[in-house]
């Protein structure tokens, strides 16, 4: 799994002397059957030009034998940054599928992964009990745990006969103290760890009695980044955590698109800090105001763009109408508006649901939430 920091390091390196090789190839079991991957990136290779092929041979080679060895790490899509003469190689092994790719350039080709990083959502998965927690964060279809925090202190309860009831009675305070001590440490370090890792969704999971103990005591700040609930046992492997989470994630993610679509063509048709359709869309975005871009999945429309300005538009022209400059003609607009809207800053979300997808094919394909 990568982070923004790590592809921000991708970023800077730049050799005067050589090349790089970028290569983004779907390698999923199916691909795999009679290595159908192969020859994808073999084709590839043959539309590179001699002279990049010249200076990285040594890399092609390198990779082909790595796809051709490493199977059995795969998942469903590799992204492999190699430079031989530098002695620079970083791979990614992916739970998504990429566009197949093979770049040669002077620097690293990142731009796919910070597509992921903005339109995938980072969860948070907190499993929680009267004594221990353990911490997960799912992204990309992956899991990673971050620790497990344990509080020996805690008495164990202890069955007495009816005379001692009194004390019992005490006892359990003594018991609900020592768990909101925990619980409440438990939260602190939590926060911190969403905040580190700007997980902006949580999946909480436990037994009954921890979960509304947890919920009297947690920051309405996380309270609300709460999506699901899970029923996961303490000592599940990470595979069984995130067998338990995806469906909870796919469920939210499905309503969320929904209510995204519809706000959308809502606020657009009243007139309130949206749009909708490619032209309005790259006017805001050109202004800059743009807040959340929302694309319908594999949407495509041709269009002009002025090289000098940035300029675009699905009009036929020769001139751009900015400032007057030659444009270019695109098969993608969609693809410059993303661009455009990383490059502000801007959320991007892609519409996959088909239902909410073609709801918004009806409207353009593409709008936007505005900043103002
Ligand atoms: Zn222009």
């Amino acid at each position: 799994m990568f982070d923004r920091k790590d592809l921000e390091e991708l970023e800077k390196i730049k050799w005067n002397d050589t090349l790089v090789v970028s290569l983004f190839l779907n390698v999923s079991p199916q691909e795999r059957k009679k290595q159908a991957y192969i020859s994808k990136f073999k084709n590839l290779v043959k539309s590179i030009t001699e002279e990049n092929y010249n200076t990285c041979k040594e890399d092609i080679e390198k990779i082909e034998s790595f796809l051709q060895s490493d199977r059995e790490s795969f998942k469903k899509s590799i992204v492999i940054y190699s430079c031989t003469k530098k002695d620079f190689w970083v791979r990614y092994d992916l739970n998504v599928e990429v566009k197949d790719n093979l770049i040669i350039d002077k620097t690293p080709f990142t731009s796919p992964l910070f597509d992921l990083l903005d339109n995938y959502q980072k969860y948070g998965v907190l499993l929680v009990d009267k004594r221990a927690a353990r911490v997960f964060q799912v992204f990309l279809g992956d899991i990673e745990e971050y620790g497990m925090v344990e509080h020996e202190d805690v008495p164990g309860k202890h069955k007495k006969g009816g005379w001692f009831a009194l004390a019992e009675k005490r006892y359990e305070r003594h018991i609900d103290y020592h768990v909101k001590n925990h619980l409440k440490d438990v939260i602190e370090r939590f926060g911190d760890f969403l905040k580190d890792k700007n997980i902006r969704r949580l999946i909480v999971a436990g037994p009954d009695e921890a979960i509304s103990e947890l919920m009297n005591i947690i920051p309405d700040e996380i309270k609300q980044k709460i999506v699901g609930r899970a029923n996961i046992e303490k000592y599940a492997s990470k595979e069984e955590v995130l067998q338990k989470v995806l469906p909870i994630i796919e469920e939210y993610e499905k309503s969320k698109e929904k209510e995204t679509v519809s706000e959308l063509i809502i606020k657009t048709l009243k007139n309130q800090s949206a749009v909708t359709g490619i032209d309005d869309t790259l006017k805001y975005l050109r202004d800059r105001r743009v807040m959340k871009l929302v694309i319908a999945k594999d949407y495509a429309v041709e269009g002009f763009i002025c090289e000098n300005c940035g300029f675009a538009t699905t009009q036929h022209i020769e001139c751009c109408m900015e400032c007057g400059n030659c444009v270019i003609k695109t098969d993608n607009l969609i693809e410059k508006a993303t661009e455009m809207a990383i490059e502000q800053s801007a959320l991007v979300e892609v519409v996959k649901e088909e239902k909410d997808r073609q709801r918004l094919l009806q409207y353009g394909g593409i709008g936007a939430f505005l900043r103002f």
